[in-house]
């Protein structure tokens, strides 16, 4: 089967480095209890523009170029290639001007599988559905939601490394799968 995979909060840590960035940038310190609820916007920081402008800004000088793996991402992502023989796309939402840098980044860690780039009307739902993907691991419910909405075949699994994001029960039964370590969705998807 195919795999689709979000790039940031599945296999690159980005919150971490967004939060220390948005710091800087807003001259006011963000607790990492604040992560819990990213978006910033959501749990009153800054505003919906500014925090898109945050986002732009990173993506300007660099962010998007210099994110370290989620422990054992690229392990487990080639044994589920290698040995349970999927295929396996990401799928990232990311800025467009993020485009080149996020072909440097996934080079540089060997990471060597196609990317799709999703924006508000071409959809993660609608790229996994197109290429015909089985299953979408993301970091946010609401992608997983959007699945669950609109092509009822596409199973979904959230990626929620060490519960650094709240999700309500209410998102966590919509969605097939709740994982928090790339060991735990390795597990599951060898079951498939
Ligand atoms: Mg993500």
């Amino acid at each position: 089967m195919k795999i689709a995979v979000d790039l940031d909060g599945v296999v690159f840590n980005f919150i971490e480095p967004f939060r220390k960035f948005s710091e800087e940038i807003l001259g006011k310190s963000i607790p990492i209890s604040q992560i819990k609820h990213f978006n910033w916007a959501d749990n009153g920081i800054c505003t919906k523009a500014a925090e898109s402008k945050l986002l732009h800004e990173f993506a300007c000088r660099g962010g998007f170029l210099y994110l370290n793996l989620i422990p054992d991402a690229r392990y487990y992502l080639y044994k589920i290639y290698n040995d349970l023989k999927h295929d396996i796309i990401f799928i990232t939402s990311r800025h467009a001007i993020a485009l080149a840098d996020t072909y440097v980044l996934t080079q540089a860690h060997g990471l060597d599988f196609p990317i799709h780039f999703s924006d508000k009307e071409n959809r993660k739902w609608k790229i996994a559905k197109n290429l015909d993907c089985s299953l979408l691991i993301d970091d946010r419910a609401k992608y997983l939601i959007e699945v669950e909405d609109n092509v009822n075949y596409i199973q979904t699994m959230l990626f929620n490394l060490n519960n650094q994001l709240e999700v309500s029960d209410d998102d966590k039964n919509k969605i097939d799968f709740y994982v928090q370590t790339w060991k735990e969705a390795y597990d599951l998807i060898s079951e498939l």
